[in-house]
């Protein structure tokens, strides 16, 4: 059976407070909370329930989900107050996000659904072929679930589908985490393919929604300039990068991680591709592993470091600043001389100014230029008025 929504004359009312809806009525996906009347009755309001939103003037603004514990109260789903949130609205916004994969991929591994810029606040779906790596950041997008599992059902009826739950930004809605699997059965890394390269993906390991799609650009590019060079991948996680730099023909690899599970992954994708004779792989803190490695004297045509975030929140930016600066600092110690470093910095709350800028300043009087400064792929869109979605920055360099 089909799950319809109520109709929208029981949908609760939230208004906004005079003067405060120019921002919505210009496109913008979300309301915060001091810009509507937060009432009684708005307070009270589940986490997660979808509401109708209005102005001051009683105009209507559209359909959001609301959550009174957050700061983003509203996220609007639909700009028609009449529209349906049922299963035929999630499907159509499944197709649209799916049409545009199509054009860009030939095969069915990528970011599906990157929240508001397609349509869905609060979810992400990673797509393995068959298997769907959904993660639900907001208390709207768990009360979606039941529409949304049974939406791609009927686009994808995927064998496997991996409900993560554990991302540190639910608290910011007030949710647990959680983890469970809603159809199918996970049975060991799931194979991916990317840039014509295999790789394993572990959903539910604790790394996002098991493969960073992000990167898929940066490490094309980064293979290219590995070429008959020697590779070091730092922050490795399951061979992003060292594997494809392998597979495009880079002398030898080597990739460096703190986890093991991490380094088996790429291991396995290393044996997978046929370059496991040309590639090492080193269970190491990134830093500690940078200075002794400087101290042997070691050198490598082309050194990728794709850390972590260093600044989590806003309050950490000084602190994550001098720690990009300071792997900058150690990692081109180690790229020889006409040799390449790719810096990546996936903190939402780094600009590309101050990355470029920390990053510089880690090379001392050491001379260079900037080759690339690269993004997200495509499958990872940006909502035009959440220009600072765009989280992923990745800097090429060549190093005299
Ligand atoms: N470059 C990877 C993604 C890296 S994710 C790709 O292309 O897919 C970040 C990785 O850094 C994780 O695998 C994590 O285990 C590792 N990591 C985190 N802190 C670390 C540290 N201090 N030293 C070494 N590795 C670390």
């Amino acid at each position: 059976m089909t799950q319809r929504g109520p109709a929208s004359s029981a949908i609760p009312l939230i208004l906004l407070q005079k003067g405060r809806s120019s921002r919505l009525r210009a496109g913008h996906p979300w309301v915060f909370s001091n810009e509507i009347e937060m009432t009684l009755e708005a307070k009270a309001l589940l986490p997660g329930s979808l509401v109708r939103l209005q102005d001051a003037g009683a105009e209507p603004l559209g359909l959001a989900y609301f959550n009174p514990h957050s700061l983003i109260a509203a996220r609007v789903l639909s700009r028609e107050s009449e529209r349906q949130i049922d299963v035929s609205f999630i499907v159509e916004r499944l197709n649209k996000a799916l049409a545009l994969r199509d054009t860009l991929f030939d095969r069915p591994f990528y970011r599906l659904i990157h929240a508001e810029a397609d349509g869905l606040p609060g979810i992400v779906i990673d797509r393995f072929d068959d298997a769907l790596s959904i993660q639900a950041n907001t208390a709207g997008a768990e009360s979606l679930r039941p529409l949304l599992l049974e939406a791609l059902e009927s686009v994808l009826s995927p064998n496997l589908v991996v409900w993560d739950g554990s991302s540190p930004v639910r608290r910011l809605e007030g949710l647990e985490p959680c983890f469970d699997i809603p159809k199918g059965q996970l049975e060991g890394p799931l194979e991916i393919e990317e840039n014509g390269a295999v790789y394993f993906a572990a959903p539910g390991e604790g790394q996002k929604t098991g493969w960073f799609f992000d990167q898929r650009p940066n490490r094309a590019l980064a293979a290219r300039l590995g070429k008959d060079r020697r590779v070091l991948d730092l922050y490795s996680y399951a061979g992003g990068f060292g594997v494809l730099a392998a597979v495009r023909g880079a002398s030898s690899v080597l990739c460096a991680d703190r986890s093991a599970t991490a380094l088996d992954l790429a291991r396995k994708a290393a044996e997978r591709n046929g370059v496991a004779a040309k590639m090492d792989f080193e269970k190491a803190e990134a830093f500690d592993y940078l200075e002794k490695a400087a101290a042997r004297g070691e050198k490598f045509g082309l050194v990728v470091a794709d850390p972590p975030a260093f600044v989590k929140s806003k309050k950490d930016l000084a602190q994550g600043a001098k720690g990009y600066r300071k792997l900058a600092k150690l990692a081109q110690a180690l790229v020889e001389p006409g040799g390449f470093l790719v810096l990546a910095s996936c903190s939402h709350h780094m600009t590309p100014e101050i990355f470029l800028k920390e990053s510089v300043q880690g090379f001392g009087r050491r001379q260079g230029r900037i080759l690339h400064q690269g993004g997200a792929g495509p499958d990872h869109p940006v909502h035009p008025l959440l220009p600072e979605s765009a989280y992923l920055k990745a800097l090429f360099f060549q190093l005299d």
